[in-house]
């Protein structure tokens, strides 16, 4: 055997053998992508998001540059709480979808934030906002995909694209998950650590750190279960587990900006 193909076979079989003796535990997969892996799956998928204006329907940043300016100051607060390890390294870039019937958000890896119109108009104030970005930012920042995409696709592919051979199938599935992105749903154990994350994100700014639990407490009266829901699967007790990771921290009350909110949702379309 050749030392290449000993060097895969080692890893393979290290990968293997580390994904049956977690498979009981759920969320426990080993993270086999590259930071620089993690900027490039997310450009793809940017890619792909840029070139289906069907499916998504982004607002231009000229002509709506307001709502932009409103979008980047709620991203950089919680960059700048000086929690998330890769602040300086990903893209951290930010589009908002017009499409007002659907309450989602979603970040690709490397830090690539889509936003739909129809959440930022669902919700009442900036510090709920501020929640559900610092939750989707959290899913790239401790770096979630990875556990999504090797349940979705198996060990053995994505060593490949790994070992770098297998470029074209990296595109392929970046483009799948682009058409597709509802049909591929976080572990609960990556929804507790983004909630978790999103909580921890807000305590060092000035809003209220629990606003992610304000966006369940809205949705949870809501008869239709909305999109976020089926991309991000509700684990048990989640408002009760944000209420104490806050009180863990101290338990302090922030602002919940409600001006500034309704500013920013006056200049969407
Ligand atoms: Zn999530």
């Amino acid at each position: 055997m050749n030392r290449k193909k000993y060097i895969v076979w080692y890893i393979f079989s290290f990968i293997f053998l580390f994904a049956i003796s977690s498979c009981s535990k759920e969320d426990k997969t080993v993270n086999i992508f590259s930071i620089q892996d993690d900027i490039a799956f997310g450009q793809q998928m940017r890619d792909e998001i840029n070139s289906n204006p069907a499916e998504y329907p982004l607002l231009s940043k000229t002509q709506y540059a307001e709502a932009y300016q409103h979008i980047y100051r709620i991203r950089d607060s919680i960059l700048e709480s000086g929690d998330l390890i890769y602040a300086d390294k990903f893209a951290w870039d930010v589009d908002i979808i017009r499409n007002d019937t659907i309450l989602n958000a979603f970040c690709a890896p490397g830090g690539y934030i889509c936003v739909y119109t129809g959440i930022i108009k669902f919700l009442d104030n900036e510090a709920q906002f501020a929640g559900v970005m610092g939750h989707e930012m959290a899913h790239a920042d401790r770096r979630h995909s990875t556990d999504q995409l090797t349940k979705a696709y198996g060990i053995q592919l994505l060593l490949g694209i790994v070992l770098g051979n297998n470029q074209s199938q990296l595109a392929q599935i970046a483009a799948d998950l682009a058409a597709g992105v509802a049909t591929l749903a976080f572990s609960r154990d990556a929804e507790n650590e983004a909630d978790e994350y999103s909580v921890k994100y807000l305590y060092q700014t000035a809003y209220d750190a629990r606003g992610v639990g304000g966006f369940f407490q809205k949705i949870e009266g809501n008869p239709q279960p909305p999109e976020f829901l089926s991309t991000h699967p509700s684990p048990d007790n989640r408002y009760d587990h944000i209420i104490e990771v806050w009180e863990g921290l101290g338990g302090k009350t922030g602002e919940t900006f409600v001006d500034s909110y309704n500013q920013f949702k006056s200049t969407l379309p």
